[in-house]
């Protein structure tokens, strides 16, 4: 039997997973798979490593169906058809680690208590993060599980990014911006080690857009900044999130319109974003597919906020040497990013039309100051990679 280790990305309506066998030069993919749409039409693909569709499934009228219920579905059919593997490590996305948490860490009751308190601070996240832990402390009881932290590669911005302008006393409590989309970020950086040594020694903004969206600023290969701050409600406009937001909106909507903080939190963590404007989908394909004016202004303000921030983060970068578009829309929508990038001309972003068009790795004109690129993002690999070290490091002290 080969030993392997299942990596799970749990999110608010997804669920990604991926099946690693631990070969002598590190983790390997072997299959992979992700459950979409929870909580309106939930189904299931996963494929092996060449492609080739190991299971297919459609809960109808399965609305009702929670991530709980759903991954014992993902780990029933791992017992029938995963047999040959050895599954030694559970490796888990875990989206906010506080101010205590930042390396790869094996999960025990105390850390499990402790990523509970915060959970009111990635609502949409973090309670889908820890059920996929409990389940499989559930049905694996004793198995290596290792939460790998969305906050930890932003652990190290300077101190005027992580600072938030409050009293000092809140800072010292904690309150500061953490950011978020680490590993996708640290996955970023580790590619374009690979495939543009002399881009990760500049200034890239990687830009992760997807129905979470956020943008960070790397210099060197190390986070100076990035869009998200205390929560992953911050920065860009986002599927069904506001991004950044005047807080007298909340305020006023409190003080004022009466809303409860519950009310206020779905709002804006549920109802807003690209969901909110346009009234019709947080769905960036669905936008695209509609004619209804409203689909235009909610992309036309999601363009508009993204090429925003990213001027701020070139100020923080004092600089700009290359962009990286990554996760669904940034990898697949060359509308978005045509808008994105000409918005940044005065940058010197310039785009070939065709490459962009193809979704192409480099997606920049041979002139063009800025070089820009897609690379399509892996967070499970990450994970992968983490959960890995903490295995072999638990291995080599027993
Ligand atoms: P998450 O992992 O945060 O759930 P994804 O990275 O899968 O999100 O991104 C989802 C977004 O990507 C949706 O808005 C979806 O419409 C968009 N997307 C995915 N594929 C495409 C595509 N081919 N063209 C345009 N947008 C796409």
């Amino acid at each position: 039997m080969s030993k392997a280790i299942i990596c799970i990305n749990s999110g608010s309506s997804s669920i990604k997973f991926g099946l690693f066998t631990l070969a002598e030069d590190g983790p390997r993919h072997a299959a992979g798979g992700k459950l979409e749409g929870i909580g309106t039409d939930p189904r299931l693909l996963i494929r092996d490593d060449e492609g080739n569709v190991l299971e297919q499934r459609h809960w109808e009228n399965g609305a009702h169906l929670g991530h709980e219920e759903l991954l014992r579905a993902i780990f029933a059919w791992s017992d029938n058809h995963l047999d040959e593997y050895d599954i030694v490590a559970a490796g888990h996305r875990v989206v906010h680690g506080g101010r205590e948490f930042w390396q790869p860490l094996p999960i025990d009751a105390h850390v499990l208590a402790e990523l509970e308190s915060f959970c009111s601070l990635a609502p949409l996240h973090q309670p889908h993060n820890l059920a996929a832990i409990r389940e499989i402390a559930r049905h694996s009881p004793g198995m290596l599980q290792v939460a790998c932290f969305d906050t930890a590669f932003h652990h190290a911005m300077p101190a005027v990014a992580s600072a938030m302008a409050l009293p000092r006393e809140l800072s010292q409590r904690g309150f500061r911006r953490y950011g978020f989309h680490g590993l996708s970020y640290e996955y970023i950086a580790r590619q374009l080690r690979h495939l543009d040594p002399e881009l990760a020694q500049g200034k890239v903004i990687a830009a992760h857009l997807g129905n979470g969206a956020s943008m960070c600023a790397m210099d060197g290969g190390r986070s100076v900044d990035t869009t998200m701050g205390f929560t992953a409600l911050d920065g860009l406009m986002m599927g069904t999130r506001t991004g950044s937001l005047d807080p007298g909106v909340v305020i006023h909507l409190q003080l004022q319109e009466g809303l409860t903080a519950q009310q206020v939190e779905t709002l804006l963590y549920k109802q807003s974003g690209l969901l909110g404007v346009s009234g019709i989908s947080s769905d960036m394909r669905a936008l695209h597919d509609s004619a209804d004016p409203r689909a235009r202004e909610a992309i036309d303000l999601f363009v508009w906020r993204a090429a925003r921030h990213a001027a701020a983060l070139m100020s923080a970068l004092q600089g700009l040497d290359g962009m990286v578009f990554t996760a669904g829309i940034g990898e697949n929508d060359p509308l978005i990013r045509k808008a994105i990038c000409e918005r940044l001309g005065w940058a010197g972003l310039l785009l070939d039309e065709e490459a962009n068009q193809a979704n192409a790795p480099v997606i920049s004109a041979p002139h063009s100051r800025v070089k820009l690129r897609v690379i399509a993002t892996d967070e499970e690999r990450m994970i992968a990679l983490h959960t890995h070290s903490v295995y072999q490091a638990q291995r080599s002290v027993a």
